[in-house]
């Protein structure tokens, strides 16, 4: 059996990479924070396309649930491992940063980089001694440009990027690639409320991207095919910005 892990699996773009992965040949667990509902769904599709899964509620912003229900997964797993990981949950909290509260700046960053470094560093050991792994951490175009109306997203973004570089690095000898997507527009819950009629303009290809074609770039970097790739950015946002 060979396990997959993507945070953030319940709904849009996690739900459509845990899909692609279950394709793939991978059991996958889904991780979520607080919709069992559609989490429930995510695994019930990939069910029906006679994959495999599991459903595994965590906050990634929570150290101690992450080390408790990873810790006895892993336990109950004992000689397995899970040797891809998404790092896909993310939260956008947006209004002009003279406005910003603590708390809108915080849960944006923790949630990302938290997350990012909590998850992760849960996995890391046992994709290195098994000396085969892959990380796939989104990113977003926020993250390269910069968007008004997100300092704090865009500096949690920006943030992941850097953590990719740096950790692709370390680990590139234990052949563990570390690579990250950066998304433009993505039809989500994350982005229902955004004008996609005038936004569409400002990008080349005229439309939103649909979260399946950010999993066939992810379904990709988890392959073997993608060996030779670490430490990489790639956009995938309909030539909005290169
Ligand atoms: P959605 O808002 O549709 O889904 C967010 C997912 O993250 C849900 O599964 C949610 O779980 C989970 N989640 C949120 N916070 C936590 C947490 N603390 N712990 C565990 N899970 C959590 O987002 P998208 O699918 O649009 O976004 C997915 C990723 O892509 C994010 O990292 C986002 O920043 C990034 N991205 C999205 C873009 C877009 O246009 N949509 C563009 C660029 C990047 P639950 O269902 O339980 O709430």
């Amino acid at each position: 059996m060979k396990y997959a892990l993507v945070t953030g699996g319940s709904r849009g773009i996690g739900r459509a990479i845990s899909i692609k992965l279950a394709e793939q040949g991978y059991y996958v667990l889904i991780n979520y924070r607080s919709n069992t509902e559609e989490a429930k769904k995510t695994l019930e599709i990939i069910k029906e396309n006679n994959g495999n899964g599991e459903i595994l509620k965590f906050d990634v912003t929570q150290i101690d649930e992450i080390e408790n229900v990873l810790g006895s997964w892993k336990k109950q797993h004992e000689g397995e491992y899970i040797e891809v990981l998404v790092n896909n949950a993310g939260y956008s909290k947006d209004l002009l940063m003279v406005w910003m509260e603590k708390e809108d700046w915080t849960r944006v960053i923790d949630t990302t980089l938290n997350g990012f470094f909590f998850v992760t560093r849960m996995l890391l050991q046992d994709m290195i001694v098994n000396k085969y792994g892959r990380i796939i951490n989104i990113a977003s175009l926020s993250g390269i440009k910069g968007l008004p109306g997100q300092t704090n997203y865009s500096a949690a973004k920006a943030g992941i990027i850097g953590a990719t570089k740096a950790l692709a690095q370390e680990i590139g000898k234990k052949r563990v690639t570390v690579n990250a997507v950066a998304p433009g527009f993505i039809t989500t819950d994350m982005t229902e409320n955004l004008d996609e009629k005038e936004l569409k303009k400002l990008i080349p290809l005229n439309r939103f991207g649909k979260p399946e074609e950010v999993a066939d770039l992810v379904q990709f970097l988890a392959s073997e095919k993608s060996g030779y790739i670490t430490g990489e950015v790639i956009n995938i946002n309909g030539g909005l910005y290169t």
